[in-house]
């Protein structure tokens, strides 16, 4: 048996279809950001990061800095165990009181990464519902399907945000089975929203259980940062609230915020919880500084917000297939795998600017694209500057342009 073999074919049947996936080697630089260096084949260069999904720049924020560094020379660096084993630090503690008041709930419970956060904690909503019935959305993200893979119950997938289909899904289980609404706010990579008040006015016509994914929102809506469910004035509607503390918050770490019971049997169940080492008492720290910043700061969202309509604007003026979504995410549709690797490169090689080809499976085939997140830091001479750029690559690989600008 070539062992070998069978792992080299695993790759170059990725290699065959143009999506074998190469890592830019990046080195952010703290107070620069977006600014970064690339670790070239021929050496540094500084370059522009215009696919981050530290979406505030809350990463190099100065008060979270100060928190980790601080928390980090008094505390060390690790967190010495399992939540239940000695690693339960004050600092996760506070942290989960600082998110369950952004969220307007009892309680909640943090996870060593938003993916663990929907695996184990939808996994195990799942199992302790006797005879469950999950209805997922079409493009719930892998974590929440691995989630929902490993319940045990049986899932029924709603088409993306069509409450007629999930009504009807809803009708035909009855409202006497335990159901749970698993759902995400803004869709990550087409930028959409969820019409979160009609999905729990559903749940609560069938008598169901929700739970929502607000990865990509916490910190960016919501007038402390709460998600689109605080912005819509629906989060004491939503059982189960997920975020994330990796992307708007600019550290590491997920959670969970809900009622004492839900949080308490998750905190009790969850192997994905139990079984892992807790968060470092400093990323927790530096995490709490995020939210809090967050909560009363209006200046980074409301910055953000400006540069991402400047960058639609100006991309679409270009003539640029931009997809004008409803939020801070950018899509530039390219449709082929090998052609949108080959404009990210040459975005990287020619211009200095980095954006990640975004392949099948995290988009479906035909709709590859970059994914351009702007952040409050990439001002009107960095969108001008990406735009020349992307309209070079999309005339010197001859890919389509929208409108006018094509013919001009
Ligand atoms: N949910 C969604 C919708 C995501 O896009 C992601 C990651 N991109 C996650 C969960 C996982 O979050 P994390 O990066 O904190 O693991």
């Amino acid at each position: 048996m070539n062992y070998t073999a069978i792992f080299e074919t695993a790759v170059d049947a990725l290699r065959r279809e143009k999506r074998y996936r190469v890592f830019a080697d990046i080195e952010r630089i703290a107070g620069r950001f977006p600014h970064a260096l690339w670790h070239a084949p021929d050496g540094p260069r500084e370059i522009v990061v215009w696919c981050s999904n530290d979406y505030l720049g809350m990463g190099q924020h100065p008060a979270s800095i100060a928190a980790m560094v601080e928390a980090a020379q008094q505390l060390g660096v690790g967190a010495g165990g399992t939540r239940n084993i000695s690693g339960n630090s004050h600092q996760v503690v506070m942290l989960e009181h600082e998110l369950a008041d952004l969220h307007g709930k009892p309680a909640a419970l943090v996870f060593t990464s938003g993916y663990v956060s929907n695996q184990t904690g939808i996994s195990t909503i799942g199992r302790l519902l006797p005879d469950g019935l999950i209805l997922s959305d079409q493009l719930n993200h892998n974590s929440m399907i691995e989630g929902v893979r490993q319940s045990g119950c049986e899932k029924a997938i709603f088409r993306h945000n069509d409450l007629d289909h999930l009504e009807d899904l809803l009708r035909k289980a009855g409202k006497e089975r335990p159901k749970l609404i698993a759902f995400e706010s803004v869709y990550s990579m087409d930028g959409d929203i969820a019409p979160i008040g009609r999905i729990c006015d559903l749940a609560e016509r069938y008598n169901a259980m929700t739970y929502l994914d607000e990865v990509h929102a916490v910190g960016m809506y919501g007038a402390r940062g709460g998600g689109i469910a605080e912005r819509d004035g629906e989060m004491g509607r939503v059982d189960v609230i997920e975020g994330t503390l990796a992307k708007a918050f600019g550290t590491l770490g997920g959670y969970i915020a809900a009622n004492a019971p839900i949080i308490d049997a998750v905190r009790s169940h969850a192997p994905g919880f139990i079984f892992t080492s807790a968060l470092p008492p400093a990323v927790a720290a530096a995490a709490q500084a995020s939210v809090r910043h967050l909560k009363v700061s209006q200046s980074e969202r409301a910055a953000q917000q400006a540069n991402a309509a400047r960058t639609k604007a100006a991309l679409a003026d270009a003539g640029l297939p931009v997809t004008i979504s409803e939020t801070h995410i950018v899509p530039v549709t390219v449709g082929d795998a090998e052609r949108c690797k080959a404009a990210s490169d040459l975005l990287l090689a020619e211009h200095g600017i980095y954006i990640q080809p975004i392949n099948y499976p995290t988009v479906p085939r035909g709709t590859e694209r970059l994914r351009i997140t702007p952040t409050p830091f990439h001002d009107e001479a960095l969108i001008a500057e990406l735009t020349r750029a992307l309209v070079a690559v999309w005339r010197k690989l001859d890919l389509p342009f929208r409108l006018r600008a094509a013919a001009e």
